[in-house]
């Protein structure tokens, strides 16, 4: 079966500046959860701007589904939804519009339209609130809009790039929660890149990122030797080199 994606000896270098990200390969299959593990400064961010194509690989490839993301942007870009660590909701509209707005850019009727985001928003708890203007939102409820959002077109696969920076533990909670259920019920696959340990689950194939190379991959369980952290703490602060 074709993973919904795959990785395959990415590399990324800024204007001759800088590697931010040397050969990374690796999978994810429907349905799985994976944690992209890395400090900041990682090429976490770098990874989201290749897979949203922004910006194209300087090497290797990225498949979505079969489809390479450089080659058929289209195709691959409508089996994904993204979360971007910069939020990228219009402030002064409200959760409707700008839900309304992003159902009409990716060609979803009227009807079918509001039945989505009445849906993904009664699922996030957000119902209440369509009408408030983004700008009046806590950090909570923006990144649950943004998911909502995210979601409307019933993307395969869904990237959340920190989505949870800023907020307090039990939101946090609340967020891991929620994604971690959309697996589970509806098979979407995710990638959750944050660099914050308490995130990771058990079973979550954990993809651990330093300096822009895979430092170390398996599930959040294979990898605790004895903990998580311990490993995580091991493979990204030995003061190994940056890439140049
Ligand atoms: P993360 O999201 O994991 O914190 P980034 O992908 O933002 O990491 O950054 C990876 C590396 O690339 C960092 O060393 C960062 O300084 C560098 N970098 C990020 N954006 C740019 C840019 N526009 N130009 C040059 N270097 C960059
Ligand atoms: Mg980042």
């Amino acid at each position: 079966m074709t993973a919904l994606l795959s990785a395959q000896n990415l590399s990324f270098t800024y204007e001759n500046t800088k590697q931010a990200l040397k050969d990374m390969s690796f999978n994810i299959e429907q349905g799985c959860f994976c944690a992209l593990l890395g400090p900041n400064g990682a090429g976490k961010s770098t990874f989201f701007a290749i897979a949203s194509a922004l910006n194209r690989p300087t090497y290797g490839n990225l498949f979505i589904h079969g489809y390479d993301i450089a080659q058929t942007p289209r195709a691959a870009l409508a089996l994904m939804g993204f979360v971007f660590q910069q939020t990228t909701l219009d402030l002064d509209l409200s959760i409707l519009q700008n839900l309304r707005y992003f159902a009409s850019l990716h060609g979803i009727g009227n009807k079918l339209g509001e039945q989505r985001i009445q849906e993904e928003l009664e699922r996030l708890d957000l119902y209440d609130r369509r009408h408030e203007k983004v700008r009046q939102l806590n950090g909570g409820h923006r990144r649950r809009a943004e998911i909502a959002r995210a979601l409307l077109h019933h993307p395969a696969l869904l990237l959340l790039d920190e989505a949870s920076v800023g907020l307090d533990i039990a939101t946090r909670r609340t967020l891991v929660d929620h994604v971690h259920h959309l697996c589970q019920e509806r098979g979407t696959s995710v990638l959750w890149a944050t660099h914050l340990i308490d995130e990771v689950r058990e079973n979550d194939q954990t993809i651990i990122l330093h300096n822009g190379q895979i430092a170390g991959q398996g599930t959040a369980h294979e990898l605790a030797a004895p903990t998580l952290e311990q490993t995580f703490n091991d493979l990204t602060q030995r003061g190994q080199t940056c890439l140049t």
